[in-house]
């Protein structure tokens, strides 16, 4: 099981010597950064924070670098070729944010089809009064009249509570 992919092999940063596969590298280089911490000085490449580069080498690396490269060609082509790393897999999602199909929301327009009851804001009396009716139709149904509203004060009596009966119980219960 020797025949790795060369372009798969890194070497450690702080020692040559310490050959490995990519995927590899991140842990292993946590175990040199303790054992090479007084010794060698790795420095950030500031086009891929993955890219530890011993000082000596710092200037050449942030001129040869895969990553400096891709950030070069988009500015001067507008296109990169993008490599392994830096490639990842199409997400779906049910949402889409960018669909300019989408009918653009207009809370009035919402509104006014929607099963909620809206208040009159801002409107004259008369305004409001045929606002209201609208609503009123709009919740009960085309031939809505003002009729059929809740009953109101005048049949309260009815339903009130009848002393007599209230009496005729008490004597039932005797
Ligand atoms: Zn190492
Ligand atoms: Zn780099």
């Amino acid at each position: 099981m020797n025949n790795f992919d060369e372009s798969d092999m890194v070497y450690c940063p702080y020692n040559k010597e310490h050959k490995m596969l990519r995927k590899k590298l991140q842990q292993h280089i946590l175990k040199c950064r303790v054992i090479y911490k007084d010794t060698v000085e790795l420095m950030v490449c500031p086009f891929n924070k993955t890219h530890l580069i011993p000082e000596p080498e710092f200037f050449q690396h942030t001129k040869a670098c895969e990553d400096r490269k891709i950030i070069v060609d988009y500015q001067t082509n507008g296109s990169a070729e993008l490599n392994e790393d830096t490639k990842h897999a199409k997400i779906e999602c049910e949402e889409n944010w960018d669909d300019d199909n989408d009918p653009v929301y207009d809370p009035q327009t919402y509104c006014s089809t929607a099963n909620i009851v809206r208040e009159p804001c801002g409107l004259f009396p008369s305004q409001r009064k045929a606002f209201i009716k609208e609503e009123n139709r709009r919740h009960f149904g085309e031939d809505y009249k003002e009729e059929k509203r809740p009953p109101k004060a005048k049949n309260r009596v009815d339903t009130r509570f009848d002393p007599y009966e209230c009496r005729s119980l008490y004597s039932r219960r005797q």
